[in-house]
């Protein structure tokens, strides 16, 4: 196993993310032996960093993580655990919450706590003083039970440096969505830029996209094998093993084929080649399925309704690519008469692109896709419930 060091921590590399366990259809319960039997070759293997959160499968990872966990020292693994500001049914009791997680881990403190998913929407919730989330972690962090502070992001590069500047000594890590794919769509590779320049540590989530770049198309697949071979999972893996501020690459394994191919890729470092590399690039081109546009802002000064357009623009690549929440969510978090169905189709930023992208069209595709896509707001609702009915509201 590669290990970093980290403040003072051996973390191994590769962390196991507990989001992914299988849920049984009909009995809506998690595998646990499967989890056992995963965690003991990954702890035989030397991982050492188990992630998990509050919501993740309804509640249920936390406690099968901890079921999993039992057996070991505490002191001989790190437990990271998120605090779920984005699904409050409205101010609650931070402290209840926490103390929730805590039981549900069987542990006192938290060697890892982060806020989780900050974007240009739930910001807001984070920054409310009256749900009073960042004032209670940093005292619950002094209190000794939670022994470093960080939050997973999922906003765009201004939100984050905005956010790592108001926030500067407050926060030791920023896990991010990073992959060789995202290194461009999502602009992980300005994010990882502005964490490093901060002095802060990358943790990175999704390295395979959610296993689209563990399973690539046919024709991917068969350029990767012409390289020497691995698995295409291999290949993502040792993308973010070459950048050296990433502190640990979190995969969420629910099978132990997967646990087994990724112990073997971080048995040690192969950095890729230089072809290697190109074709890995090459291949996320041709996963894109959105418009080039490069963020140069050429087209931002004419536009009558100041809209943010390459901002727009990552959303709708991000939509194109496929439909999840982060797009809506970033959406969500502009003001009112800044979203793409208040563009008035007048053509300004068109005449002014560079890249020749017809970027009124774009808008009104956009504007579909939020309104007819998956909504935050909707999503969760059930959130909210289960939540005050663990908190007894
Ligand atoms: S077409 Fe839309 S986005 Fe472009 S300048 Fe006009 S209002 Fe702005
Ligand atoms: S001018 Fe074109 S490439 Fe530049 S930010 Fe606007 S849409 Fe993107």
């Amino acid at each position: 196993m590669i290990y970093n060091d980290f403040n003072g921590l051996k973390l191994s590399r590769l962390g196991f993310g507990c989001m992914r366990f299988a849920l049984d259809p009909e009995t809506n319960t998690i595998d646990q032996e499967k989890v056992n039997a995963m965690f003991r070759l990954a702890r035989e293997k030397g991982v050492n960093y188990f992630d998990t959160a509050y919501p993740y499968l309804d509640g249920k990872s936390e406690g099968a993580m901890a079921e999993a966990l039992k057996n070991y020292p505490r002191e001989s693994y790190y437990i990271a655990d998120k605090f779920p500001g984005h699904s409050l049914p409205g101010p609650v009791d931070n402290r209840a919450l926490f103390n929730i997680s805590l039981q549900r881990c069987g542990t006192d403190y938290f060697d890892f706590y982060l806020l989780h998913n900050i974007t240009e929407w739930s910001v807001k919730i984070y920054e409310d003083p009256a749900y009073h989330i960042i004032p209670d972690v940093i005292a619950l962090r002094d209190e000794g039970k939670i022994r470093h502070l960080g939050f997973s992001f999922h906003g765009g590069p201004e939100l984050l440096e905005a956010f790592l500047t108001r926030y500067e000594g407050v926060f030791e890590f920023v896990q991010i969505q990073c992959n060789y794919l995202d290194w461009t769509l999502q602009d992980a590779r300005t994010k990882y830029d502005i964490i490093t320049r901060h002095g802060l540590g990358v943790w990175v989530m999704e390295p395979c996209r959610g296993g689209k770049l563990a399973v690539l198309d046919e024709v991917s697949h068969q350029k990767l094998q012409a390289l020497g071979g691995g698995s295409d999972a291999s290949y993502a893996f040792r993308f973010l093993q070459d950048l050296p501020n990433v502190k640990m690459i979190l995969s969420g394994m629910n099978e132990l084929f997967q646990v087994e191919d990724n112990l073997a890729t971080f048995e040690s470092h192969l950095p890729l080649s230089e072809e290697e590399r190109e074709t890995l690039f090459s291949i996320a081109e041709s996963l894109k399925k959105g418009v080039p546009c490069t963020g140069c802002r050429y087209c931002c000064d004419g536009c009558p309704q100041e809209l943010n357009i390459p901002y727009l623009i990552e959303c709708y690549n991000d939509y194109k690519y496929q439909s999840s929440f982060t797009a809506s969510m970033r959406i969500d978090g502009l003001d009112e008469g800044r979203k793409p169905a208040d563009c008035v189709a007048c053509g300004q930023c068109a005449h002014a692109c560079p890249q020749g992208i017809d970027v009124p069209s774009v808008m009104e595709e956009l504007a579909e896709l939020y309104e007819k896509g998956p909504k935050w707001s909707s999503a969760a609702k059930s959130r909210h419930e289960s939540i005050k009915r663990d908190l007894n509201m």
